[in-house]
């Protein structure tokens, strides 16, 4: 690779590379170099039209943005407007469709009976009676007491296995949090954000007009490597993985990862809605996107286009990080390792090993741009 002169180096063009890229440019008139290893923009929140169908499908997994944050709002809108979408989830379930997450009309549906609120939190709370509340040591014996036996064999209990490749006993108590339990009829999949929607130009549009400045410049298929010696000025920012920066210097960092398989439908509508769950065993996949769904304001034709999505374990496309002892400890080295260099800061959900939401990550960015703003100062 050629030796770059900046003054800021960018390493990845997602949603933090290109939320602070904008910022340096246009707040402190700095010259930005994006560096990108794959051949577009936009990070995983990348969409684009379909060839054959015209409808627009968001190529690493369905992205809902939806926020409470309203710094994040406040940004963002300068870039973009938001559809009506409101999104939903089913699971299918013996041939039968249930609403996820489970709520009144999932556990009557399911039961077969027709309880209000207060008589749905007894029947559940006749189910748990056997588990132990207090030593809740993984993520089953967390399901179980709080949904019991029934629901979490049906809907959970295999959607989990095949979905991180473990023993649901083998995952950590904390990751059943984000599976809520309602006793009513509210089906949305987010309880009431601040915003929610799906970018009226799609995603990548967002990205074009964030780095559309004349002192931002981005090279793509251009993977950085810390033994690249470049001209930067002030601060290179890595948005990559870190044991992948460093050659695995403290081991690698593990991922879960997923394959996603395309299909054209001769027909206007397969599922009826955007995302649906399947958690039985026979499936090799968890989900089907129909991705026209997300656009109810467009006019697509008369087919449709179907993705599903396959739980893979190995691979060198990251998408959730195994947030255990082992895998945190790694980070942490890397980590302390890297924060001795005054030249290279990091961030961004590869970076930070975590799970961030678009707008989490929208926030953090804003956030370690107000720290570079404070370097200047
Ligand atoms: P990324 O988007 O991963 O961008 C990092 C970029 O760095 C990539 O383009 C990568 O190619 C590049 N890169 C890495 N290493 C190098 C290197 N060495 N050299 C050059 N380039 C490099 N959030 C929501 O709010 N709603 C959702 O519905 C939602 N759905 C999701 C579904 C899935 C399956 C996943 C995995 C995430 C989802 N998210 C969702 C989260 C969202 O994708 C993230 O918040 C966002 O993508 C994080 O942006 P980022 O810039 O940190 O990382």
């Amino acid at each position: 690779m050629k030796r770059i002169k900046t003054d800021f180096l960018i390493v990845g063009s997602g949603l933090y590379g290109c939320v602070l890229a904008e910022r340096i440019s246009s707040i402190l008139k700095k010259k930005v170099i994006i560096l990108e290893k794959r051949n577009h923009i936009g990070g995983n929140c990348y969409s684009e039209i379909d060839k054959k169908t015209g409808i627009e499908y968001h190529k690493y997994g369905t992205h809902i943005f939806h926020t409470s944050i309203k710094p994040v709002w406040d940004y963002l809108k300068n870039f973009t407007q938001f559809n009506s979408y409101r999104h939903q989830v089913l699971t299918k379930y013996k041939s039968r469709t249930y609403q996820m997450p489970i709520n009144l009309e999932t556990i009557n549906s399911f039961f077969n009976k027709d309880f209000r609120p207060e008589e749905a939190k007894n029947f559940i709370k006749k189910q748990t009676r056997n588990h132990d509340k207090k030593n809740l040591n993984n993520f089953e014996e967390k399901a179980r007491s709080q949904i019991g036996d029934k629901l979490y064999e049906a809907f959970i209990k295999n959607y989990t296995y095949k979905q991180w490749g473990r023993n649901p006993k083998s995952l950590p108590s904390s990751i059943f949090n984000r599976l809520p339990i309602r006793f009513d009829y509210n089906e949305d999949y987010y309880k009431n954000p601040f915003i929610q929607g799906i970018p009226l130009e799609g995603y990548t549009k967002i990205f074009k007009r964030l780095t559309e400045k004349s002192n931002i410049e981005i090279i793509y298929n251009s993977n950085y490597n810390f033994e690249n010696s470049h001209d930067v000025k002030y601060l290179t920012i890595y948005t990559g993985p870190l044991d992948k920066l460093l050659k695995n210097k403290f081991g690698k960092l593990e991922w879960r990862s997923l394959e996603f398989k395309k299909e054209i439908i001769n027909n206007e509508d397969y599922q009826g809605t955007s995302v649906m769950n399947y958690p039985e065993l026979k499936f090799k996949f968890t989900r089907i996107h129909e991705p026209k769904h997300l656009h109810p304001e467009r006019k697509y034709g008369k087919k449709t286009l179907i993705i599903k999505e396959y739980p893979r374990l190995d691979s060198n496309e990251p998408y959730y990080p195994i947030n255990d002892i082992k895998n945190r400890s790694r980070h942490k080295k890397y980590k302390n390792y890297l924060n001795k260099n005054r030249k290279i800061i990091f961030g961004g959900r590869l970076a930070d090993y975590a799970y961030y939401d678009m707008d989490m990550t929208v926030s953090a960015a804003l956030k370690k741009f107000n720290f570079i703003k404070n370097l200047f100062n």
